[in-house]
């Protein structure tokens, strides 16, 4: 304890973010009030920008600014690839294997019922094939967990009927693997590999 209000409570707010315990959370705490200019200044004033001008999208499930248009409502791609989170997204745009549309599901399904979970932007996919006519192919990259492949043959069965090419990420993201925990070389073989999905 520092009995001072002010640290105790950024070492709490610290504390919860993710890979940091208390003894970590003390030690950025310090760092951060030994430099209030160079460190506290400008995080401060990102925070609150983030906080004000920062939201999700919720047609494509990425993150926009709110004073510009969200990327998914450029013209500019015909392909979208389906991930689970934005970090599979950053990762496979930092393998730079893929640059057209991505769309951020925002999570699984549940696999012992079918209900929609809270947030989970699966009928903004669908929509979005249906109401653009130059995507020519649905990538899905929700991984290889059991969640991951329920949630791809959900996706799959209600895109069906559509115009689209619908293809998987092939082998390389090994069974249970979350698409952000992939290196590059198998992100980049399993993408190269993706096979179209045949409907069953
Ligand atoms: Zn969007």
């Amino acid at each position: 304890m520092t009995g001072n209000k002010e640290i105790e409570d950024l070492v709490k707010i610290i504390a919860k973010l993710p890979a940091l315990g208390p003894k970590s959370a003390r030690r950025i705490v310090l760092k951060l009030i030994n430099n209030k200019e160079e460190l506290i200044r400008p995080l401060s004033n990102t925070l609150a920008q983030v906080y004000k001008n920062l939201r999700r999208c919720q047609i494509c499930g990425d993150y926009f600014n709110i004073n510009s248009k969200c990327v998914c409502s450029s013209n500019n791609y015909d392909q979208i690839c389906v991930v689970q989170h934005i970090e599979d997204k950053w990762t496979i745009e930092e393998s730079g294997i893929y640059k057209s549309g991505f769309h951020i599901l925002g999570g699984t399904l549940p696999t012992l019922e079918s209900k929609k979970k809270d947030g989970l932007l699966i009928s903004s996919l669908i929509n979005r094939v249906k109401n653009n006519s130059k995507i020519k192919e649905v990538i899905l990259a929700c991984g290889s967990t059991i969640e991951g492949q329920v949630t791809s043959h959900y996706i799959q069965d209600s895109l069906k009927d559509m115009k689209v090419k619908i293809t998987k990420l092939a082998q390389g993201i090994s069974v249970g693997m979350e698409v952000s925990f992939a290196d590059d070389g198998s992100l980049i073989a399993a993408f190269k590999n993706r096979s179209p999905v045949v409907n069953d």
